[in-house]
């Protein structure tokens, strides 16, 4: 037999798949989205009709693809998955599309990066459930229709503001996932050592959940690496002392943030006297798009009270200031 070791991305990436809840009732917070998924799930199944073709979107690791797993799973459903810019020709998509069953899921990933001939190809797909295939090519070429089974195309996207009209339009479901406080992640770090049999201590899982950036794959991340120092470091168990040393260790921000996060904050105190300043100004100083900014870094800084969105730009709280230890002084509004 062919004994395959594992690397350790393998055992990552195996490590994440098992920490993946499987069904609403595995699934934590987003308490609004869910609820209203699981009226519309449960209706489409008393019709035995596929639900709704949905898009997800929020930053990432907050529990997209999952969510699009457990869609089909509730809806006692296959998934097919793929993400937009792998999908390069209309016949890549036409081969998927032709091997969904009934009620099945098509869960496209970084759905706002399709090619867009592509994407014109999925609208029939979507709306009536046909796709025109091309036979031959040259003179020769002609073009056939044929049907395929209703499925539910879940899209899953960072960038919301990047779809298309059409193509938003042809989505009966959407959902924004929000950022997790503390404490739901807090119980998503339980439910994770749980299955990787490790126990933690409560004020443990608090310290990674309240440095996990609001994020369940930053804390599960967290936690795997904590896991490794409480392995070599004590018996196992991930303890308070375990957790702070971890995490000293691993760099992690006291709150959470990242990179950009600080960068931003830098550069709204450092450059432009604490702000305001326009959204476009702060982009090009940290060399972002000013998209990503908006919809990727911002919503998490402006939900923990570190910068504010006024008419005039973005300004930089005092919150801000004591992370980085800049003296308040400095700034203009004070
Ligand atoms: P996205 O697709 O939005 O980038 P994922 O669905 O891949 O995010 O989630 C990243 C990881 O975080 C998954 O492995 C999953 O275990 C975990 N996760 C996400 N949301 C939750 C949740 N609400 N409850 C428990 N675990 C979650």
């Amino acid at each position: 037999s062919i004994v395959r070791k594992n690397t350790p991305m393998d055992t990552d990436r195996e490590v994440e798949r098992a920490l993946r809840p499987l069904s609403f009732g595995d699934f934590t917070g987003q308490d609004k989205v869910l609820n209203n998924l699981k009226v519309f799930v449960e209706a489409a199944r008393q019709r035995t009709e596929p639900l709704d073709h949905t898009l997800l979107h929020g930053p990432p690791g907050l529990g997209k693809t999952t969510l699009s797993h457990i869609l089909a799973n509730e809806m006692n459903a296959g998934i097919k998955t793929t993400t937009g810019p792998v999908l390069d020709k209309p016949g890549d998509l036409a081969g998927l599309l032709t091997n969904l069953q009934p009620n099945d899921v098509l869960f496209i990933d970084e759905i706002h990066r399709l090619n867009p001939i592509v994407e014109e190809y999925l609208y029939s797909a979507m709306e009536d459930f046909k796709i025109d295939i091309m036979l031959d090519s040259g003179p020769n070429a002609r073009s056939l229709q044929i049907q395929i089974s209703p499925f539910t195309l879940v899209g899953a996207t960072t960038r919301a503001g990047l779809l298309t009209a059409p193509l938003r339009a042809r989505f009966g479901i959407n959902a924004r996932l929000e950022y997790y406080d503390a404490e739901l992640l807090c119980t998503i770090l339980q439910r994770s050592s749980g299955l990787l049999k490790t126990p933690i201590e409560p004020e443990a899982a608090m310290e990674l959940a309240s440095r996990s950036r609001g994020t369940p794959r930053i804390a599960n991340n967290l936690l795997r690496r904590t896991r490794d120092f409480a392995q070599i470091l004590g018996d196992g168990t991930i303890t308070m002392d375990i957790a702070r040393r971890a995490l000293k260790a691993l760099e992690v921000d006291s709150n959470g943030l990242d990179d950009m996060d600080n960068r931003i904050l830098k550069t709204i105190i450092e450059k432009f006297k604490g702000g305001p300043v326009g959204i476009s100004t702060i982009a090009t100083a940290c060399g972002e798009e000013a998209e990503t900014i908006v919809e990727m870094y911002e919503p998490f800084l402006i939900q923990e009270g570190y910068i504010k969105r006024t008419f005039r730009g973005r300004e930089a709280t005092e919150k801000a200031y004591h992370h980085l230890k800049i003296p308040v002084y400095l700034s203009e509004a004070a």
